[in-house]
């Protein structure tokens, strides 16, 4: 017997509540249980019935050291004792000063100096965006275009949805964007107009991978071109590592692989281990400097949340940099990559698979998409293989008809090859069944 009364919640649920990025319609079908979950442990979630499931995808890419770790609720814990939030305007507060020390302490002298804090990985991208257009007005530049790549994604506030997701957010009924030039190449970096790469102010990418895009990788090189063009043309490079940062891609920041180091770096989702919410925006000095030399009010960036330097958040994201260390979790985390590798290369042959795409820890299964009688293309097999999924004890999301596999760090070899095995059978089951 549970302790949770599941369809009570249920309901109140469906009463009160609007979820993000959800056919709300769907989701109050009577047929449509919503999942209620209630507690977690390393990789595994509960769910008010009582039934455990892998956590597929990390808490929506944010788990990395798996769930109630003790040393992060220790430390989260100790600072609730001292307080709980301050305000960062105007005052400041030791977990956010010795966070920051941290931070800028695992990237090479004088390179990424400064931090800004925010709440999430979109708030991040627009505080990138904020430095961005001062700092050049400030130099009394007319540099203001902003390049973005295709198929990009980088948030849905209004800034960062002006820069990603094109389908999502530019295509609909919005007036909400400002304009950006997209790219899809380095090519077509290239052959941009020289009057519009005069006026490019920054360019922005996510490193290695696309993620939301359904883990699509970058060409090798990619990443190196682009700054190398940045540093030609003076334009500044913004790198997002909202998903790739701290280990995701195998090493601790995706810009690593190619040794290309950004002007702006943005972090969140796994900055605290996936506990609380909190971003990043890392900048170099000669950005900082512009701002700091401006003569009054020009020298203050106008941006600031209310939350801002949360010293909870700082406590959870010093504990989790921490196990990186005591755990030496990069080097344990070499062999789960392989063990990854290995397991999905058996889903290959599935004849309902397309393409498998890996980038360190994280995964993107895409299914053949089957074209409907009216010869539209079928986009729920991402869903109904999710779905069949969670009734073996797996929980993850699909981008389209791609699944998702990106589980936290600590998940054992066991239970990743039970993850996979999920997936593999959910294939099968929903490939017998068709729509
Ligand atoms: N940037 C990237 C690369 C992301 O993958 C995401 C979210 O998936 C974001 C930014 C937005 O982060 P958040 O959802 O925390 O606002």
């Amino acid at each position: 017997m549970s302790e949770w009364d599941t369809a009570g919640l249920a309901a109140a649920d469906r009463q009160f509540l609007w979820h993000p990025f959800t056919s709300m319609r769907e989701w109050c079908a009577p047929d449509h249980e919503p999942l209620i979950l209630v507690e977690g442990h390393g990789a595994i979630l509960r769910d008010s019935r009582g039934r455990e499931y892998i956590d597929g995808n990390s808490s929506i890419w944010t788990n990395i050291h798996g769930h109630n770790h003790p040393a992060i609720n220790a430390a989260i814990r100790e600072q609730l004792e001292r307080v709980a939030h301050t305000s960062f305007l105007g005052f400041t507060n030791p977990p956010a000063i010795e966070l920051a020390r941290e931070i800028v302490a695992l990237f090479p002298k004088d390179t990424l100096t400064r931090v800004f804090y925010s709440d999430d990985g979109s708030t991040g991208v627009e505080v990138a965006l904020r430095i961005v257009e001062q700092y050049w007005q400030l130099k009394g530049s007319k540099r203001h275009r902003i390049i973005a790549f295709e198929e990009g994604y980088h948030g849905d506030t209004a800034g960062a949805a002006s820069l990603g997701a094109r389908a999502l957010f530019r295509d609909g009924p919005t007036a909400w964007n400002f304009p950006a030039t997209r790219v899809a190449s380095l090519e077509e970096l290239d052959e941009l107009p020289t009057r519009e790469k005069e006026e490019v102010a920054a360019v922005i990418i996510e490193p290695l991978v696309r993620g939301a895009a359904g883990i699509k990788l970058w060409p090798t090189g990619l990443l190196k071109g682009v700054r190398d063009r940045c540093d030609r043309t003076g334009a500044l490079l913004i790198v997002d590592e909202v998903l790739t940062g701290f280990g995701r891609t195998g090493k601790m920041f995706a810009s690593e692989h190619e040794e290309a180091i950004p002007d702006i770096m943005v972090l969140a989702k796994a900055l605290t281990g996936g506990y609380v919410p909190l971003a990043i925006t890392l900048l170099n000095e000669k950005i900082f400097q512009q701002f700091k030399s401006a003569p009054s009010p020009a020298d203050i960036l106008f941006y600031g949340h209310s939350y801002c330097g949360n010293a909870i958040a700082c406590a959870a994201a010093r504990a989790s940099l921490e196990i990186f260390q005591t755990d030496n979790v990069l080097r344990t985390l070499e062999s789960s990559i392989s063990l990854l590798q290995e397991r999905l290369s058996r889903l290959q042959s599935l004849p309902a698979v397309s393409e498998i795409r890996q980038c360190g820890f994280m995964a993107g299964i895409e299914l053949k998409t089957p074209a409907r009688p009216d010869g539209t293309s079928d986009l729920t097999l991402g869903a109904r293989v999710c779905l069949a999924a969670r009734r073996h004890g797996l929980l993850t999301r699909p981008i389209k008809n791609t699944v998702v596999l990106m589980p936290p760090y600590c998940i054992s070899n066991e239970q990743l090859s039970e993850a996979v095995q999920a997936i593999e059978s959910a294939i099968s089951e929903v490939a017998s069944h068709p729509s």
